[in-house]
């Protein structure tokens, strides 16, 4: 039974999740995806371990996709990252239908992705899932702690989350910015 690895921020949308399998902690870089349990955990957390499967290809075309969102937070528009972006996207299909409701409902709109290979899926799941995102780009925002690496998709009314989470950098700022009160006052 291999250990799980906590990660200090996960629930984000599938494809801001995937840039947070890495993370600073201890003046170190942790990353979840360093190995095939580590990305067993990962399709886990995400829910994706119903339909596919740890193995190293999944690994190797998740890390491409997670390679050119990285570059592409780092660059936009970057050439390289958006071929990369738009390969894994090519090897995904969906197909758009109308669902059946119960007592004679409307119907739901529903789709069916169909992949050329399985080991596909979950880089392609990312990509799609950043292209969603991407309909709002402003909120798609890096920590404000600038020693944290991590990413999140702001779904707050206002537009106004700063932090990865409050009970991590928000709380350490926090207490950063009471320390500096603090002194202000022995010296004033
Ligand atoms: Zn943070």
């Amino acid at each position: 039974m291999v250990e799980r690895r906590v990660r200090p921020l996960v629930g984000e949308p599938v494809a801001m999740d995937l840039l947070n399998t890495r993370w600073a902690g201890g003046g170190v870089e942790h990353d979840l995806l360093d190995s095939l349990d580590g990305l067993r955990q990962w399709l886990a957390e995400t829910g994706l371990d119903a339909r596919f499967a740890a193995d190293r290809a999944t690994l190797d075309r998740l890390l491409r996709v997670r390679g050119a969102l990285r570059r592409l937070r780092e660059h936009p528009g970057e050439a390289g990252a958006r071929a990369d972006l738009n390969d894994a996207l090519a090897h995904g299909c969906v197909r758009r239908r109308l669902q059946e409701d119960a007592e004679g409902g409307p119907g739901t709109p529903a789709f069916d992705v169909e992949f050329d290979d399985p080991s596909w899926g979950p880089a392609w799941t990312a990509a799609a899932g950043y292209l969603d995102l991407l309909r709002s780009p402003d909120r798609i925002r890096g920590c404000a702690n600038p020693a944290c690496i991590l990413v999140f998709f702001d779904t707050s009314k206002n537009g106004t989350r700063r932090w990865c989470s409050m009970a991590g950098c928000g709380n350490r700022a926090k207490a950063a910015r009471h320390q500096a009160r603090g002194r202000a006052g022995r010296t004033a």
